[in-house]
């Protein structure tokens, strides 16, 4: 799998382990944050969108504009990734629960089934309290099943381990989303990336 343009060359990307609660993960909360999911809109393999991440001009999205306008279908367009589809991008930074010695991880997920799943699991049925998920010392793991001979595979049967302690120091990893994860590219570097697809088409 080739490292997404979207996120910075030399992040570790988790791959998620085929089988039945093969993946254990826990969330890190990112630097100075105390949230641990960030959502991203991607133009697919091309790049993050400029437009609805950052409300700048998007030159994938100007051209979905053109190409609408001249009577291309929705589907079609959603499909090559120059049209945004309904889900965005969902990225965590996580510890491999069974593999530690890896050190901070980014977990890249589609959006919208796995976000409702996760914010089931996030409140405690009995008490209502919410799940710290976080936490070094009261924290969950996230453990999941994955089938990488379906077509598109995600995570599913997602369920929430017991109350676990996380090596603290695992913790000095994190990282800033913004800074650290993120290639936003410029204007004219994403209208080249995408020409170069146009040409081939
Ligand atoms: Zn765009």
């Amino acid at each position: 799998m080739a490292h997404p343009r979207y996120i910075k060359s030399g992040i570790r990307i988790y791959r998620h382990r085929s089988g039945k609660g093969a993946n254990r993960i826990r969330f890190l909360a990112w630097k100075d944050s105390v949230e641990f999911i960030r959502r991203l809109w991607t133009h697919m393999d091309f790049g993050a969108c400029l437009m609805k991440n950052w409300n700048e001009p998007c030159p994938i999205c100007e051209d979905a504009k053109r190409k609408v306008s001249k009577g291309k279908k929705y589907r079609a367009l959603v499909k090559q990734g120059i049209l945004l589809g309904k889900n965005p991008r969902m990225l965590a930074q996580i510890i491999d629960r069974n593999e530690e010695e890896t050190g901070v991880q980014l977990w890249d997920v589609a959006g919208s089934e796995v976000e409702k799943a996760l914010i089931n699991l996030s409140v405690h049925k009995d008490t209502g309290l919410i799940v710290p998920w976080t936490d070094p010392d009261y924290g969950c793991d996230l453990i999941y099943d994955y089938d990488s001979a379906q077509e598109n595979p995600e995570p599913s049967n997602l369920r929430r381990s017991w109350q676990s302690k996380l090596n603290i120091e695992l913790y000095d990893g994190a990282m800033d989303f913004d800074e650290d994860i993120i290639n936003k590219m410029s204007y004219e570097k994403l209208a080249a990336i995408y020409a170069e697809f146009s040409q081939q088409e």
